[in-house]
């Protein structure tokens, strides 16, 4: 087992810039705090096996011993992670999909989640302004209506996810990027005690980046005063930021925005969320829709409830879509463990075999 105190924290993480914000670190330590999209240390405790090192995404990922913790079996997909069914699908009701991003599944399922006590609150991230996002605890459907849309920006939610395990009765769902997914997985397969075997329901979205928070202040500029009411980052090779305003389309190049892309991003392999109960994503030409890859029992069973709700319509995915997902992935997964090899990145705990399936699969 690989353990480190807040010492080793410092050395592995946050000296080489590869803190994701989540959060998972602060709120369990009195001296760790989240500022300006890194978690800063005030002080050292001197412990040599810290929860803020165990449930870092960033210290180590352990990706086969992870895979048979949550799904009790080893990927045989080693682009997409392990699956039981890869579909497309939107919320039936168009009032959902009005407020949502694409094809409103994230909201649909978790508020049915909620109705039908499958849990009983949910971690989500919230924004007042359209930009600044804030994690919060939403208990009905009203809230996690309110909630949705894609905040570009880094959100300590892994953070408010311990203040919900602290303070919330009953079981609890999460919504989040990758990074963030792996530090609640690695919360619950740690053997340092925390609750977090109460987080019964995991929605990953998919995610290419995320903006550190500095990205605010840029894109306040771009609006000059004008509301915003959605972010859209459009597949490649659009290259562009869009910010919908009450006044219409605002079309930033990516270019733009590119400075303020969090640097642990580019040390990120997993874009699809492989480690989620059911993870969610765009289909590329079809902006209504979700792509959705159901991962575990849990995932799938809620899937199937919302299902015979009649909360989500699905159809099965186009071959092409699918195609360029896993071109997609491949081509960040290449990159990522050929750093890695380099030594350049060095949290990502692969086997060699897994290394050479993913270097020699042709694109
Ligand atoms: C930073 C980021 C990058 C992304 N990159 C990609 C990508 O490259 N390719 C792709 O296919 N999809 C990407 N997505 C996912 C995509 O934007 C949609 O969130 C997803 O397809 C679900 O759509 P929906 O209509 O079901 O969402 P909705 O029903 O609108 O629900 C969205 C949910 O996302 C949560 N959320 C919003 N912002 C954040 C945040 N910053 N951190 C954690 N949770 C948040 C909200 O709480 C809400 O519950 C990204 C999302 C984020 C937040």
């Amino acid at each position: 087992m690989i353990v480190g105190g807040v010492e080793d924290l410092k050395n592995a993480v946050l000296s080489k810039n590869l803190c994701v914000a989540c959060g998972a670190c602060a709120n369990l330590c009195p001296y760790i705090d989240m500022v300006e999209g890194k978690a800063i240390v005030f002080e050292s405790c001197g412990l040599r096996n810290g929860k803020c090192f165990a449930f870092c995404p960033r210290t180590y990922l352990d990706v086969a011993s992870l895979d048979y913790a949550i799904f009790n079996t080893h990927r045989t997909d080693h682009v997409l992670g392990v699956s039981k069914m890869i579909i497309t699908g939107r919320a039936k009701n168009p009032e959902i999909r009005a407020v949502s991003q694409y094809g409103g599944v994230v909201s649909a399922l978790l508020s049915y989640a909620l109705e039908i006590g499958e849990i009983d609150s949910a971690v989500l991230v919230k924004s007042e302004n359209g930009i600044d996002p804030q994690p919060v605890i939403v208990r009905k459907r009203a809230e996690v209506m309110a909630c949705a849309r894609s905040k570009y920006l880094v959100c300590p939610t892994v953070s408010m996810l311990v203040e919900a395990i602290k303070h919330e009765k009953g079981n609890i769902g999460f919504v989040g990027t990758p990074c963030q997914v792996e530090a609640v997985r690695k919360m619950q397969s740690s053997e340092l005690k925390l609750e977090a075997s109460r987080i019964k329901f995991i929605v990953g979205l998919f995610c290419t980046w995320a903006l550190h928070p500095l990205a605010s202040e840029s894109i306040k500029e771009k609006v000059k005063g004008r509301k915003i009411l959605k972010l859209d980052v459009p597949p490649p090779p659009a290259n562009i930021f869009i910010i919908q305003t009450q006044d219409g389309k605002l079309e930033v190049p990516l270019e733009d925005l590119r400075k303020f892309i969090m640097p642990s991003c580019n040390a990120c392999f997993d874009m699809t969320n492989e480690f989620a109960d059911l993870s969610v994503g765009t289909v590329e030409g079809d902006e209504g829709w979700n792509m959705i890859i159901i991962r575990t029992n849990v995932g799938e069973r809620i899937f199937q409830k919302a299902m015979e709700g009649n909360v989500l319509e699905i159809r099965p995915p186009k071959e092409d879509n699918l195609k360029h997902l896993y071109e997609a992935v491949l081509t960040r997964k290449r990159r990522v463990i050929s750093e890695a090899s380099s030594g350049n990145i060095a949290y990502l705990l692969l086997n060699d075999e897994y290394k050479l399936k993913i270097l020699r699969e042709a694109p």
